[in-house]
């Protein structure tokens, strides 16, 4: 059910969820100070319960209220990169609830960049807010992608297609090394570019180990299986589903979506892309391969979620 954003106001206050539209993925809200509130996000998600959530603000003031020994650093990324995709993980004021943070002595939080939500956070205080599918498919990035997975379940706010289309960057301030737990849209680069600040990436071997609990679990898969393209071929089996993404390649058919080489677009449009292939029953998915990193700023998230999806 599609709702007003003072009919979200209500539900959240009443101790409901909404999803709601953010620039990364749409979200499934609830009070971050109500812990009944959160737990009905967990259990409507199918989320597990060791798997943190990010907590969703609208003002600098709100974050003084979560966070605690809170670094400089963190004041300039907020000042350069907020409202926007970029979550940092600080350590958390005793008031949060332990639920939000799975027991964890750290919140992760960041300033969603979308008129309606802020507005909503604005009136309601922080909200939790994880991607609003249910656990196992793909983060959504519509409204209708909710209303696929939850039916009347969940009311929506519909704020839109979501404008990055990927999940937040999460960046850990807790300890000396400053490190990106999952990539996304703001790079390693733009950071250190924008704001001076030197971090580095979660290396493989640590990631089953990650402090990014999320991060451990293949939650960006679709029920058609997905495969990395070598080569584009000369035709297209009707059977599979294409995203391609060459300059020189310009098709247009049912099930092949070529992006020539815009990959805001192609970030935009993949968990889209994957619902569509399940709903129209595709069993294999192929994506081209990606160039290497220093092509765009959006290819090391890229490769994260394709890697997911396609591996294990
Ligand atoms: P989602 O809400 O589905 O986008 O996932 C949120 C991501 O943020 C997950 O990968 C979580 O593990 C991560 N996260 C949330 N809180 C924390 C925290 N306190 N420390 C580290 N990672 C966190
Ligand atoms: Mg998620």
């Amino acid at each position: 059910m599609i709702i007003s954003l003072e009919k979200a106001v209500e539900l959240i206050r009443s101790g409901d969820v909404v999803a709601i539209p953010t620039e990364t993925v749409y979200g499934l809200a609830a009070d971050a100070f109500h812990p009944e509130a959160v737990k009905k996000t967990f259990t409507l998600k199918g989320r597990p319960p060791e798997n943190p959530l990010i907590v969703h603000i609208s003002s600098f003031e709100q974050l003084e209220g979560l966070a605690e020994s809170i670094p400089e650093e963190a004041h300039r990324l907020a000042e350069t990169f907020w409202p926007g995709p970029l979550t940092l993980v600080l350590n958390k004021k005793p008031v949060v609830p332990d639920i939000v943070t799975a027991g964890l002595p750290t919140v992760a939080v960041r300033m969603p960049d979308h008129p309606l939500t802020c507005k909503l956070i604005e009136r309601t205080g922080p909200l939790t807010a994880p991607s609003a599918n249910r656990s196992g498919s793909p983060s959504p990035t519509r409204a209708r992608h909710i209303l696929e997975d939850y039916q009347s379940e969940v009311a929506v706010l519909d704020g839109g297609q979501s404008e990055i289309g990927l999940e937040s960057t999460v960046l850990d301030l807790t300890s000396s090394e400053r490190c990106i737990l999952r990539p996304g849209f703001i790079t390693a680069e733009m950071i250190s570019t924008k704001t001076g600040i030197r971090v580095t990436h979660q290396t493989e071997n640590i990631k089953q180990n990650s402090k990014s609990p999320g991060t451990r679990y293949t939650h960006y898969k679709p029920k058609a299986l997905v495969f990395w393209l070598d080569e584009v071929p000369k035709s297209f089996e009707d059977k599979s589903y294409y995203l391609l993404h060459s300059k020189n390649i310009s098709v247009s058919q049912k099930n092949v979506h070529s992006y020539e080489g815009n990959f805001h677009a192609f970030a935009r449009g993949l968990y889209d892309h994957f619902r569509t292939a399940d709903h129209l029953s595709y069993s294999q998915i192929f994506v081209e391969k990606l160039p290497e990193e220093s092509a765009h700023p959006l290819i090391f998230a890229l490769k994260d979620r394709l890697d997911r999806a396609i591996s294990s």
